[in-house]
């Protein structure tokens, strides 16, 4: 047989569906959790190696409580090792609850007559990006339901009149994208406005469990959904995240499907996904879904952890879905971004005062978390984090950021880290109280003489200097 060329091979990978249930379930089940290999693939994940599902499936399958210490003690050991005590933070910003699509689970879907449907304008967006500045915010992702008016050139506008808006000494730096599949075109159009990370969830992997809460609309479409992030590679953008909707289906097959996902991605484009993401479902108006398939807290700490040893490079987000305590727990596995001073209420962030309670019939779920961003960086530093604004790479035109932390010896320490300390005290510079400033320099300064013992931090400690004297977005 005369082998195809390589790129003709390649081309025929994509847009195609990578997803087989049965090579998913077979590995699920024959795969043994001995404790020797468990073990061994710990350590492979620990020289910065990405996990074959069937690893993965070893570590899905070790139930052995002493085991599953071991499995969280190498995700936090890498954690600690290769990404350092950084957090990102970043806010969520709904433009438009219109939805066409009928997903069982979401506020916003077509039969929920009960939604109050709104679209920003483009004055109450700048409002609602002004609030979100002067709390200190510097990077959001804008999200949309799926409908006719949410067409890309829309979504390009509104990133654009996101990135307009200076408040004082604000501004959002990177604009990441929650919204519909789009085609090539439309995914080149949104990349023409200058967006950091394009996301669109799988929801789940298993094509029949996808039909079952997928009632009606263009999300039915279950390879359209697969195949979105290869036609958003196709269209240059090549920071994408993935994630999976836990709850639906099985963890375990999800997890599967995660690495799956990210397996094509490194096979057909040379680059994994930017971001994964693991929201469990939350209660939302109108919402029927069995709790058959609910993930429980110790599952998903462990599958947390499971996926930072599998994908060893790529970002994790948790959002405020879940609970303060939960994401404690869970940031110490391999989280590197989460959300602060969420709202998910549209055109709610300009309110002044906090509501007392959600209002579903206006929201797309309930979240658990719904603390000021001063909070959470108050209580990231308590615990010795550091939080971080940083958006140097995406700006510097240095892509694929999240592999290079990884794979390029002293990068974190070159960039990151310095950058994470500059963002920080900009931060307290512009936006926290006395008490948050002086706890978050003492935190910096920790931190700079950390990072003393390896290298020289005269520039850092200048660049702190002109920031406390005013100047603004300087970073390496
Ligand atoms: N409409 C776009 C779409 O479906 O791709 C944008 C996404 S939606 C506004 C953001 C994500 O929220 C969905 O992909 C889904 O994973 C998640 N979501 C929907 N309903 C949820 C619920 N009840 N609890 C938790 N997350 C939910
Ligand atoms: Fe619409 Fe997205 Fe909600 Fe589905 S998840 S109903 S597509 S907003």
């Amino acid at each position: 047989m005369i082998s195809k060329p390589e790129t003709c091979r390649i081309k025929d990978q994509r847009m195609q569906a990578f997803i087989d249930p049965d090579e998913i379930w077979s590995k699920l089940d024959n795969t043994k959790a001995d404790p020797l290999r468990v073990r061994e693939i710990i350590a492979k994940s620990l020289e910065k190696n990405r996990l074959s599902l069937e690893e993965t499936a070893c570590l899905i399958n070790s139930t052995d409580p002493e085991l599953t210490e071991e499995i969280k003690a190498g995700a936090r050991e890498l954690k600690e090792k290769v990404y350092g005590n950084r957090i990102v933070l970043f806010a969520p910003l709904y433009v438009g609850n219109k939805c066409i699509n009928n997903c069982s689970y979401c506020g916003f879907r077509t039969s929920n007559k009960a939604a109050v449907r709104t679209t920003l304008s483009d004055e109450e967006l700048i409002s609602e990006v002004e609030a979100l500045e002067d709390t200190g915010q510097k990077r959001l992702i804008l999200v949309y339901g799926e409908h006719p008016e949410y067409s890309p050139e829309f979504i390009a506008h509104t990133v654009r009149v996101v990135y307009g808006v200076k408040k004082g000494r604000g501004e959002i730096r990177r604009v990441n994208i929650n919204a519909a599949p789009l085609e090539i075109s439309g995914f080149r159009t949104v990349k023409d406005a200058g967006i950091g990370t394009y996301q669109v969830f799988q929801e789940t992997y298993h094509p029949e469990a996808y039909k079952q809460y997928h009632l009606g609309g263009i999300k039915r479409n279950y390879e359209y959904r697969l195949t979105a992030l290869d036609r958003a590679q196709e269209a240059g953008v090549d920071d994408v995240g993935i994630g999976a909707l836990f709850g639906l289906y099985d963890w375990r097959f999800e997890v599967m499907g995660l690495v799956r996902h990210t397996n094509h991605f490194e096979a057909v484009y040379n680059v994994g996904p930017h971001t994964i993401s693991f929201p469990r479902i939350q209660l939302a108006s109108s919402m029927q879904v069995d709790r058959n398939y609910a993930v429980s807290d110790q599952d998903f700490v462990k599958l947390v952890a499971i996926l930072r040893l599998a994908v060893p490079y790529t970002g994790m987000i948790l959002t405020a879905r879940e609970t303060a305590e939960v994401r404690r727990e869970v940031l110490r596995f391999g989280v590197s971004q989460i959300d602060g001073g969420t709202k998910l209420e549209l055109g709610s962030y300009h309110e002044k005062e906090k509501a007392a309670q959600q209002n579903l019939e206006k929201e797309q779920f309930f979240i658990n978390d719904s603390r000021s961003l001063a909070e959470i960086i108050d209580e990231l530093l308590g615990q010795g984090y550091m939080p971080s604004f940083c958006t140097s790479c995406y700006r510097a035109g240095r892509t694929g950021e999240h592999f290079m932390e990884f794979s390029v010896p002293g990068f974190i320490k070159r960039y990151c880290s310095p950058n994470a300390m500059l963002t920080l005290a900009e931060y307290l510079e512009d936006y926290a109280d006395e008490t948050l400033k002086q706890k978050g320099y003492l935190v910096i300064q920790k931190n700079i003489l950390d990072l003393a013992r390896f290298q020289k931090v005269d520039e850092l400690n200048r660049r702190i200097e002109r920031i406390r004297q005013g100047e603004r977005d300087l970073y390496f």
